[in-house]
């Protein structure tokens, strides 16, 4: 332990102390904390942690949501006041269901401790009162064969854990965090499965940033698909966000702020850029899914011990405004669902806003340090900081906009479409057997990307709806876009969606100049 790691283990016990909380019991330590933060957790101390947790109190339960591509079954803590870990149980409990979710990419390890402590600390008393108004599902350990596949230089410069992390994709070589729409990996589809099951009205989903080099601890972003439902964009932005922001700095002295890049993208202004809209993201898809989404990112040159602080502090301070404001958050999960989208006009590509005026940036500095044991640099972060004004480009606005039809007509032929709407939980049912008048999407051209992107090269379509009229044969399917899901299944199946089935080529021997988009429109009333 160098002198600077001595001094942030004082640091971290008067803040411990200054919470009122019992020093941890050695069985529930963490395996970062266990080595001093040398090193980060393995599957199966994860799963060791969470079996022991359960056994240890009758509010914590264990179970498993799924399977990874090697076969490790993904494992969950259910915790709150419910009879076992079934999702029946959990959405009978009528309670607000927030979803915890680290390691994502299988080197961000902050939130796979964090949630392994939060849990710890719920097992020692503290948060007693989530309880009555929350049912939490902590899964550390999402990209859990990402996770075994440690290395020390996965993540070069990153400060630490110096015993070695996991690599970012998991073991086919995909990176989870662009699957979601696509569904490519057991993963995916595990988690996709869970939020069809149990339903959650909140999910965070914890990284580690890296990239420019600024002052914040941590940045967050919400869902950032201009579909996203507003009441939850507004929810987020205009209420959690900066509650939580200024309860960190108030208690920790850490400054929080909105996920983004300065760069000067694209030959533009320099800028504070966000990443993406697109819902092949997990917050993103969440939100489409009328969801409140969170997307957590510790800095990745803070101290492995700080990153995970920083990531454990956010997830505290969201729960504990998520208790405060439960039954409202149910009320605005439940009101996107029953608001609808048929007949709106929504976005199918979208490009960054700029803000109405600059804003101020923190941006810091680091120092470079030499890793120990490959003599490679790794960079810390230094303790200063200076205020930068620029641009925010933090938010998306549509550049082509559809009308969202009554549902969408799917021949039987495109099994592989109607599996994946499945894995969804799209609802579908069969198309019967009356001509319906339909709008056929005309495909002038089709652009395919040169290089393949996570496996796929991902096509754009050009061309036009047209009036038609089709029998729908055996075994045709209808989707209707008047059910929960109808946002999604809307950026799913238009032919010029950004990140639907068209664009990541799942059609792509069905398309030929003239001919038309094999998916129909039953546009309704
Ligand atoms: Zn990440």
């Amino acid at each position: 332990m160098t002198a600077r790691a001595w001094r942030l283990a004082a640091f971290t016990v008067v803040l411990t102390a200054c919470n009122g909380a019992a020093p941890p019991a050695d069985a529930f330590l963490t395996r970062a904390e266990r080595t001093e933060y040398r090193e980060t957790s393995s599957y199966a101390d994860v799963v060791d942690f969470l079996e022991r947790a359960a056994a240890s109190d009758a509010s914590v339960h264990y179970t498993t949501y799924g399977y990874t591509n090697e076969g490790r079954a993904l494992p969950l803590a259910v915790v709150g006041n419910v009879g076992d870990a079934s999702p029946a149980s959990v959405r009978a409990s009528g309670k607000t269901v927030v979803y915890l979710q680290g390691n994502i990419h299988g080197g961000e390890v902050c939130g796979k401790e964090a949630l392994q402590m939060l849990l710890r600390d719920l097992l020692g008393g503290r948060h007693g009162e989530w309880r009555e108004s929350m049912v939490l599902l902590i899964a550390p350990i999402y990209n859990a064969d990402g996770n075994e596949r440690v290395n020390l230089v996965n993540r070069g410069r990153q400060h630490g854990p110096v015993g070695g992390m996991g690599q970012r994709p998991n073991a086919q070589g995909y990176d989870l965090n662009r699957d979601h729409m696509k569904l490519d990996s057991p993963e995916a589809r595990s988690v996709a499965r869970l939020f069809g099951e149990y339903d959650p009205h909140v999910a965070v989903d914890l990284h580690t940033t890296n990239g420019t080099r600024h002052a914040y601890h941590l940045t967050y972003s919400p869902p950032l698909h201009p579909n996203t439902p507003a009441e939850i964009d507004d929810f987020l932005r205009e209420r959690l966000f900066p509650h939580v922001t200024g309860e960190i700095r108030e208690k920790y002295g850490w400054e929080y702020y909105y996920y983004g890049n300065a760069s000067a993208r694209g030959g533009e202004e320099r800028g504070w850029y966000t990443f993406d809209h697109r819902p092949r993201f997990n917050n993103n898809y969440i939100g489409l899914r009328n969801r409140i989404a969170i997307l957590s990112e510790a800095y990745s040159y803070a101290t492995f011990e700080e990153r995970v602080l920083a990531t454990l502090y956010f997830v505290e301070e969201i729960l504990d405004y998520v208790h405060e404001h439960a039954a409202d958050v149910r009320r605005i999960v439940a009101d996107a669902d029953a608001a609808g989208v048929t007949g709106d006009s929504l976005a199918l590509r979208a490009v960054p806003e700029r803000s109405a005026a600059p804003v101020d940036i923190l941006m810091g500095a680091t120092v470079e340090e030499i890793h120990p044991l490959t003599g490679r640099p790794l960079l810390l972060r230094a303790d200063t900081q200076y205020v930068e004004t620029m641009y925010e480009y933090g938010t998306f606005g549509p550049t082509l906009r559809e009308r969202v039809p009554a549902a969408y007509l799917i021949p039987a032929g495109l099994g592989d479409v109607l599996t994946r709407l499945a894995a969804h939980g799209v609802a579908i049912e069969p198309a019967g057997s009356v001509a319906l008048e339909v709008e056929a999407f005309r495909v002038d051209s089709v652009g395919t990307a040169e290089r393949p992107f996570q496996g796929r090269n991902e096509q754009t379509l050009f061309g036009r709806y047209e009036a038609d009229r089709v029998t729908p044969a055996s075994g045709d399917m209808l989707a209707r876009t008047d059910q929960p899901l109808g946002r999604l299944l809307f950026s799913l199946l238009e032919p010029q969606s950004d990140d639907g089935f068209a664009n990541w080529g799942f059609l792509a021997d069905r398309l030929r100049p003239g001919e038309a988009y094999p998916i129909r429109r039953v546009p309704g009333n």
